[in-house]
């Protein structure tokens, strides 16, 4: 298989996400964030290509507000005031990358480089050869002549050292960096984040051991998209995801207003008196416990066993709850071929057991499962749609 590192990423965070984009080879509009991110990677890139004769602050600000992305580029802003605010935050940005970074000490190697690398699951034979490809920001020599690979960032957080440490995106472009030049020592190399709208890069490093471990990833990420049905994982990522729309996660909420096309249905209306219905019977099913609790109290005090009203009457019973020494219990129920019988998989409380154990236990238990039968049930959430929206937002 032939993927690449941003292919993968969309896999992790959401199967569906993949299938849009690598399987139906449907577009993904670009959300205000992504246009702005790639418009600054374009204003640092342009910079970078003067090396070594890095422009000023004015030029560079110069460049930045004369190719500032227009209507005509296929993306509009909701209002002028929205465009204002990611203007002047990219003016901030620059201004506050620029002066840290000043003198300019670094020799850049490339700048955007896309590389390829075959991963081989089964050296030595046909089958198993995938390909990893994947575009590395910048890549510099650093004054004591060690390399260092840095990606841009212009999200809203900045990750701790610890995520960084593990951030699969870092060990995937050592790799590529590895097979475009191999002689390059991984000791020698530092792997570094620069998060612009808090001007801070942290930097972190691998060994080969890593890399290696990596490669068995993407491996094990590609087996798990051969086998996957793309069911959507929806996440808060979702408010960046441009298959919104068309996804059947979040499509009902773009839709008007018509009735259901299959049954006639205003199926909004049907949702609506579903939550009111819920409402009450949640009213209702709080009234009955208050009373069970107080006929329960009065059977107490009284020391009645059975209370009656005029139609019905209530029963107060003790019941031992039990467990069993499962030792013993297999002792007998074993000989008899009936241990397995009883034995069942409670779902809930592996999930429990998945969280304490190692990723590799974790691996070796998924290969165990097996899908018996797929269902579709209906869940429920009484969270407003203007809630939903704003949290999309
Ligand atoms: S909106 Fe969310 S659930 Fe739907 S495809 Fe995108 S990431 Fe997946």
């Amino acid at each position: 298989m032939r993927i690449s590192y941003s292919s993968l990423e969309n896999f992790k965070q959401c199967p569906l996400k993949y299938k849009f984009s690598q399987i139906d080879k449907i577009k993904e509009p670009k959300s205000k964030e992504a246009v702005f991110g790639t418009y600054i990677h374009k204003v640092l890139k342009w910079f970078y290509q003067k090396d070594p004769y890095f422009p000023t602050l004015d030029a560079l600000l110069d460049y930045y507000k004369e190719h500032w992305p227009k209507k005509s580029e296929g993306f509009e802003w909701q209002d002028s005031e929205e465009e204002h605010s990611y203007f002047k935050e990219g003016m901030r940005i620059l201004e506050e990358y620029y002066k840290a970074n000043i003198p300019h000490q670094t020799s850049i190697l490339d700048l955007e480089t896309r590389f390829e690398v075959t991963i081989d699951e089964n050296p030595g034979k046909q089958n198993g050869k995938h390909i990893l490809t994947g575009i590395i920001d910048r890549i510099d020599k650093l004054p004591d002549g060690t390399i260092e690979i840095i990606d841009y960032k212009t999200g809203k957080r900045v990750a701790s050292q610890r995520s960084v440490d593990s951030n699969d995106q870092l060990s995937f472009y050592a790799i590529g960096l590895k097979s475009r030049w191999p002689r390059t020592k991984i000791d020698k190399l530092t792997l570094s984040l620069y998060f612009l709208k808090f001007n801070e890069k942290i930097k972190t490093q691998r060994t080969e051991q890593d890399l290696e471990e990596s490669k068995e990833k993407v491996i094990q990420l590609i087996h798990k998209i051969e086998k996957s049905n793309f069911e959507p994982r929806s996440s808060a990522l979702c408010g960046w995801c441009g298959y919104r729309n068309i996804c059947p996660i979040w499509r009902h909420l773009y839709e008007g207003q018509s009735k259901s096309d299959v049954n006639e249905l205003d199926i909004k209306q049907k949702i609506d008196k579903y939550f009111e219905l819920k409402d009450k019977r949640e009213g209702i099913e709080k009234e009955l416990e208050s009373l069970r609790n107080l006929i329960d109290v009065y059977c107490n005090q009284r020391g009645l066993k059975r209370v009656f009203g005029e139609n019905g009457y209530f029963c107060r019973t003790t019941k031992n709850k039990v467990s069993y020494n499962i030792k013993k219990l297999k002792e007998v129920l074993e000989p008899l071929d009936k241990w397995e019988r009883i034995l069942a998989i409670d779902p809930k409380k592996l999930d429990r057991v998945l969280k304490e154990i190692p990723q590799e236990l974790r691996d070796k238990i998924k290969e165990a499962e097996k899908i018996e039968q797929e269902y579709k049930y209906l869940s429920s959430n009484n969270v407003s749609k203007k809630e939903v929206e704003e949290e999309l937002e």
